[in-house]
């Protein structure tokens, strides 16, 4: 894998695919800045070189030119935050792009207009990426969140650089997470999935159980998997339709020696409401007209055990309904076992959707090894897919 540190960027043109798709408020001003903190390391690397930065990326979901979509609103929040001046052209591609580029020093910063104002981006379109592929004399991917999409900028472009291409140390540091835990991960190692359903986590347990040593399954899908052996769970979500599969996953976990852990208690709620009564009840006989809403006591003590004595953690959605206060206590108690685990060197990645969003909500993201910066992307890595956009600087 090579990497910005594989080469010297002096009086070299860094092409960066970034993501600076941040969000704005209706002053165009960027009400988060995590996207463009996250790329700063690489842009700084090409700069104390002696190179010159050309960044892209995309904004939204433009339909061709639409101002709201410019990444010019967000030229001032990129300056502060690199602390460099940062000039801005009008297209991403042509000549005006391209003179722009011409006319850059070493240690200068230009962005690019935004690249789905031409529909060929994310069409993935040769002749558009060849024109991109221009404004640089390196390319480097730093942009994880696209890293599934072949679009000409994350994918196709690659292709004009032969060898002179590599991954930014953002989409570095995501790629090694994944390959620590999937691949190189110091044992035991442990798999907390969680959220809503079985069905998108289905491809993730398929290919993460060769892997690991002990699964930890928590949140909505708990129920499917206590249905389908028998228990009683209320009013609980369940997916009956997944029922046989959830069989088939203890099934193959216990063939490969994989150790399950589902929920022995949980806490039970008379309505999907913060306000709701509550009662810690046993998973397996919730009376009806009651649903599991966040994880029991008994539970709690128990995963946390399994995850103090892990070296490797991987940590995939909620154990409840953590949006709301009163059944967030799961998911909370959860993070502090990873984070105790972490400060007792385990590796943990959180990663993917609402664990990320958990994480960062009570106060966890710097308490654990690494919290992932692409949802889509980092799916598609758990479930083993080879993402288009690693796979082109890679080959
Ligand atoms: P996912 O996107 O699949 O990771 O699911 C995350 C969602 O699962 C969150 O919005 C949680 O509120 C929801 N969730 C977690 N536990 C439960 C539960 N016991 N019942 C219903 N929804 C749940």
């Amino acid at each position: 894998m090579k990497t910005i540190n594989d080469f010297n960027f002096e009086n070299k043109k860094a092409l960066i695919r970034v993501d600076f798709n941040v969000p704005l408020n209706e002053k165009f001003e960027v009400t988060d800045n995590t996207r463009i903190q996250a790329a700063k390391p690489t842009i700084i690397k090409v700069l104390e070189d002696g190179g010159s930065a050309v960044l892209m990326s995309h904004l939204g979901r433009p339909k061709g030119v639409q101002d709201e979509f410019s990444l010019r609103h967000i030229v001032d929040e990129a300056a502060n935050v690199l602390g460099v001046q940062v000039k801005f052209v009008y297209n991403c591609v042509g000549q005006e792009a391209e003179d722009a580029v011409a006319a850059m020093e070493a240690g200068e910063v230009l962005l690019l207009e935004n690249l789905r104002f031409h529909e060929e981006e994310t069409k993935g379109d040769v002749g558009f990426a060849e024109q991109l592929s221009k404004l640089g004399d390196i390319y480097v991917n730093d942009a994880f969140g696209t890293a599934h999409r072949a679009h000409a900028s994350t994918t196709v472009v690659a292709q004009f650089f032969t060898d002179s291409k590599c991954f930014g140390s953002l989409l570095a540091k995501e790629i090694q997470s994944i390959d620590k835990v999937l691949r190189s991960g110091q044992k035991p190692v442990t798999a907390v999935l969680g959220g809503s359903k079985v069905s998108s986590k289905i491809t993730i347990i398929e290919n993460i159980l060769d892997a690991i040593d002990h699964l930890i399954i928590g949140g909505g899908m708990t129920y499917t998997f206590i249905k389908a052996q028998g228990g009683q769970i209320g009013d609980s979500i369940c997916e009956d339709d997944k029922q046989e599969l959830a069989l088939e996953i203890l099934r193959k976990a216990a063939e490969k020696g994989v150790q399950i852990h589902l929920p022995v208690d949980v806490v039970g709620a008379d309505a999907f409401d913060n306000n709701a009564n509550t009662r810690v009840v046993d998973v397996k006989a919730i009376p009806d007209g009651w649903q599991g809403l966040d994880a029991g006591p008994e539970t709690l003590k128990n995963f946390h055990e399994v995850i103090l004595q892990s070296k490797t953690i991987l940590w995939n959605g909620p154990l409840g309904v953590f949006e709301m206060e009163n059944f967030a206590k799961g998911t909370i108690a959860l993070g502090h076992s990873i984070a105790e685990a972490t400060e007792n060197g385990a590796f943990s990645l959180v990663g993917g959707g609402d664990s990320v969003a958990a994480v960062k909500q009570f106060g966890f993201a710097d308490k654990v090894s690494y919290v992932s910066t692409g949802g889509g992307a980092m799916l598609e890595s758990l479930e083993g897919k080879t993402l288009p956009g690693i796979a082109a600087v890679e080959n």
